[in-house]
């Protein structure tokens, strides 16, 4: 498994492909965690990770895709998680 294959977003690292290649363009996948499309939200919707990082925790950081949802999912698997992003640093191109 890539380690690039991590969302930059909330740090869910069971992403099938890298969000954005190496020319920043991004994969359109949706993150099974946290549900941001790299590409979309980011370009379409013109949201910042942080800003979309901050209402998803707001909002109780819901698991976008339930049937993937981690048994344990709480409070200490997300902090765990978000050390994640610190791995990588993704430079979308839009
Ligand atoms: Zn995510």
């Amino acid at each position: 498994m890539s380690s690039k294959n991590i969302c930059p977003v909330c740090g869910y690292d069971k992403l099938t492909e890298p969000p954005y290649d190496l020319l920043g363009y991004p994969s359109y996948e949706i993150c099974s965690c946290c549900g941001f499309e790299y590409g979309f939200d980011d370009g379409s919707e013109g949201k910042t990770f942080e800003v979309y990082r901050a209402e998803w925790i707001s909002n109780g950081y819901p698991f976008y895709v339930v049937s993937a949802k981690p048994a344990d999912w709480g409070d200490t698997e997300i902090q765990n998680q978000l050390k994640n992003i610190e791995k990588v640093n993704y430079h979308p191109k839009i």
